[in-house]
C-alpha cells in the first residue's frame, strides 16, 4: 500500500503500540496514558481494552477476541495507512510475547515504511512502541527477589512453537542452573504441558526448589503462592498465572523468595558487623 492511499491532505498517520502492564492502571506508564489520550482510535484484545477503559475518553475502541490477533494488528496497520491516529494495546510489556513483534512483522511482509515519529512525512506511518511492566516483573516484586541472578522465560503455548523446542529450552536453561520464569504454563486445554516440564526440571532440581506462583498479579483477584517443585502441581494454575522457578540457590525467607546474587558470599562480613 502506498501513501498515495491516504486520506488526501493528512500526513502520515500513526501507530502506537501501549504496553498497559499487568493491569492495574496505577502500573501503567504515563506515556502510555498520553499515547491513549492521543489516539483517534484504541484496538486490542477484548480484556486488556477493559482493564484500561476507565482511562478512555471517547475514542473508538476495537475490541477482539483472544485468537484474533492478527486480525486486530492488521486492523490497526490499515487504520494507520489511512491516516489515522491509532493505540494499540498490549498487556504487560508489548515486546514480550506481545502486539509489537505482530505489528512489526505486518509491516516487513508488507514492505511498508515506518519509522518513529521524529522521521518526517517520508513514512507510510509513523510507529512507536511504549514499554510496561511485564508480567515477570509485576510476579517476581510480589515474590520478593527471584530474579536476582541470571534467569531464562520460556512460553509453554505449543500453539505457535513446536513442543521439543520448548523441552529443549526448559532442558538447557536447567543445566545452566537459570531462573525459570514459565509464561502460558496452562490451558483449559493445555493441560498436561506443565507436569510434563515440572517432570523435566526434577531431573535437574530437588524437589524443595522454590517456586512462585502468581495468579492476576497486579489485578483483581491477585493470588500469590510460595511453594517447591514437588507440590507445585497442586496449586491452581490458568491462563493468567506466571510461574518461577528458583535456581540450585534460591530460598524462601517467610512469604518471600531469594535468588542470591553473591553480595552476601563476598562481602558478608560487612553486613553482618553491622
Ligand atoms: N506481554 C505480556 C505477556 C503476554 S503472554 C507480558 O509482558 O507479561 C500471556 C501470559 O503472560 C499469561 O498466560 C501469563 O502467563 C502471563 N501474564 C500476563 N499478565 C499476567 C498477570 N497480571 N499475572 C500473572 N501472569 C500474567
Amino acid at each position: 500500500m502506498q501513501i498515495s492511499q491516504r486520506d488526501s491532505g493528512r500526513g502520515p498517520g500513526r501507530l502506537t503500540v501501549v504496553s498497559t502492564g499487568p493491569g492495574f492502571p496505577e502500573y501503567i506508564a504515563p506515556q502510555a496514558r498520553a499515547a491513549l489520550n492521543a489516539a483517534q482510535v484504541v484496538a486490542g484484545y477484548r480484556t486488556y481494552v477493559d482493564l484500561i477503559r476507565p482511562l478512555l475518553q471517547g475514542q473508538e475502541v476495537v475490541a477482539t477476541g483472544m485468537k484474533a490477533e492478527m486480525e486486530r494488528c492488521r486492523a490497526a496497520v490499515d487504520l494507520a495507512l489511512k491516516g489515522r491516529r491509532v493505540a494499540l494495546v498490549s498487556g504487560g510489556d508489548a515486546g514480550i510475547y506481545g502486539m509489537a513483534g505482530l505489528v512489526l512483522e505486518i509491516c516487513a511482509a508488507r514492505r511498508l515504511k515506518v519509522g518513529p515519529p521524529e522521521a518526517g512525512n517520508e513514512v507510510d506511518f509513523h510507529l512507536e512502541v511504549i514499554p510496561g511492566i511485564p508480567a515477570l516483573a509485576a510476579a517476581a516484586a510480589l515474590l520478593g527477589a527471584p530474579l536476582m541472578h541470571d534467569f531464562v522465560a520460556v512460553s509453554l503455548s505449543d500453539l505457535l512453537t513446536p513442543w521439543e523446542t520448548i523441552t529443549r529450552r526448559v532442558e538447557l536453561a536447567a543445566q545452566g542452573d537459570f531462573v525459570i520464569v514459565l509464561y502460558n504454563p496452562q490451558s483449559k486445554r493445555r493441560n498436561w504441558q506443565l507436569a510434563a516440564v515440572r517432570d523435566l526440571l526434577l531431573k535437574h532440581f530437588t524437589p524443595e526448589t522454590p517456586v512462585g506462583v502468581v495468579r492476576r498479579a497486579m489485578r483483581e483477584g491477585q493470588e500469590v503462592v510460595v511453594t517447591t517443585l514437588g507440590k507445585m502441581l497442586t496449586h491452581e494454575v490458568d491462563m493468567q498465572t506466571i510461574i518461577i522457578v528458583g535456581n540450585s540457590q534460591t530460598y524462601v525467607y517467610g512469604p518471600y523468595m531469594i535468588t542470591p546474587r553473591g553480595y552476601l558470599g563476598k562481602y558478608g562480613s560487612v553486613i553482618s558487623n553491622q
